[in-house]
């Protein structure tokens, strides 16, 4: 049944009882003017929370893995190289998607505690005169690790190896919640959700497309029907969709964007990044370690913390559920039973983290845990109180 916990996974985030009710609409004809008062100010709000003046926005009813499809089949054609790290359950299932696409893919396995293998990328780029790589991936926030990569890094790579391949970003656990800056870094193939930083149900993909990347989409071959940026970017211009538009999600991502905006987004990040520096405030109290490896990597949006050796991680997210009626993220991968993971991006306040950081205490203790009760929760009061974020860096 329901309970009016929060949830601490990374996605689907909590949702603001005023987006729950944007998204509840009556019925409205989507070919009448009333659809373009929706879908027009979604598109806008979106582009700026992506800092983007030249990208073009699509919509589709899907969710982020319809969005990474939508990204390969409008830009690739089948036997295309492409160049992706795997370095967690995202990064390795976009991987697996590209292979299912017949694409020949570059894949770098490469630690799951750290983020893109940057030093891999550069040499496979360098060493690729003949710009047979048509396409580089990266996944912007392991969401099964908490490790965010240096998107600009990629780009830096590229750029000095004037090497033309796309650059394709998957944001989805990562836009909205921290900085993303789609035209200064110039990313090709923007990636996220709507159930994650917007703070809305799931069923949206949502997509930013560079003007290269729209270039390249008037050409690929990979078969695309639904999925076909071409059909949306006809009818956008008069406020039409190719096929029935999922109108209660777009009204709702219309007023997440304003409140995002609202909010500011410098604000939306500090505030993601000061919760994520109370939650890892918590985990040094307790004398356990990220499975991010370095402090450059954190993310603002999701903690995953290791346990000790020999114990099941997974059973906290089982202990907290039934017990305290509290939802943690589980170890995913390479990652599974040795790390449970926090989630505290999109509707989230300090004083829901701290409920969260109190509960696995509880859980954690309960399960035979060393962890004296009250030692995280005090850890991250001091970076709440103070908001200083440079105090609180906790070794990982
Ligand atoms: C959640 C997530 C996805 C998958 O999105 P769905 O909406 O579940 O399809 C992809 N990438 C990252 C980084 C995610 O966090």
């Amino acid at each position: 049944m329901y309970t009016p916990n929060p949830v601490f996974i990374p996605g689907p985030t909590n949702m603001p009882e005023v987006l729950r009710r944007a998204c509840d609409i009556p019925t409205i004809d989507h070919r009448s003017a009333l659809f373009g008062e929706i879908l027009q100010p979604a598109l806008a709000g979106v582009k700026k929370v992506l800092k983007s003046k030249s990208a073009e926005i699509f919509i589709f009813p899907s969710t982020g893995t319809g969005g990474w499809e939508t990204a390969i089949a409008n830009l690739l054609n089948p036997g295309d190289r492409v160049l992706a790290g795997r370095y967690g359950m995202f990064s390795h299932r976009w991987i697996d998607m590209c292979q299912r696409h017949g694409l020949s893919v570059d894949a770098i396995r490469s630690s799951w505690h750290g983020g893109v293998p940057l030093g891999e990328y550069e040499e496979k780029l360098r060493a690729d005169t003949a710009h047979d790589i048509k396409a580089v991936l990266v996944t912007h926030n392991e969401t099964a690790t908490g490790v965010r990569s240096d998107v600009s890094a990629v780009r830096r790579i590229l750029d000095a190896a004037k090497h033309p391949a796309l650059l394709l970003v998957d944001g989805v656990s990562s836009i909205a919640s921290m900085d993303f800056r789609m035209d200064e870094w110039k990313v090709d193939v923007a990636v996220t959700g709507s159930q994650k930083g917007f703070m809305l149900p799931p069923g949206l993909a949502i997509l930013a497309f560079s003007p290269k990347a729209m270039k390249a989409a008037e050409t690929a071959t990979l078969p695309r029907t639904f999925f076909d940026i071409r059909d949306m970017a006809k009818s956008y211009p008069t406020s039409g969709y190719p096929y029935t538009p999922p109108v209660g999600l777009l009204n709702g991502l219309k007023l997440s964007t304003e409140m995002l905006l609202g909010e500011g987004l410098d604000n939306v990040f500090e505030r993601h990044r000061r919760i994520a520096s109370g939650v890892r405030a918590a985990v040094a109290a307790w004398g356990l370690k990220l499975c991010a490896q370095n402090e450059e990597l954190y993310s603002d949006t999701v903690t995953a913390v290791q346990t000790p050796d020999g114990f099941d991680a997974a059973s906290i997210v089982t202990h907290a559920a039934q017990k305290y009626q509290v939802a943690f993220g589980a170890g995913l991968g390479d990652v599974a039973g040795r790390v449970f993971r926090i989630g505290h991006l999109g509707s989230m306040t300090d004083v829901m983290a701290l409920a969260g950081i109190a509960t696995a205490e509880m859980v954690m203790a309960d399960l035979g845990l060393k962890i004296r009760l009250g030692c995280g929760v005090a850890a991250a009061q001091e970076v709440f109180r103070l908001g200083d974020v440079s105090s609180t860096r906790t070794a990982a």
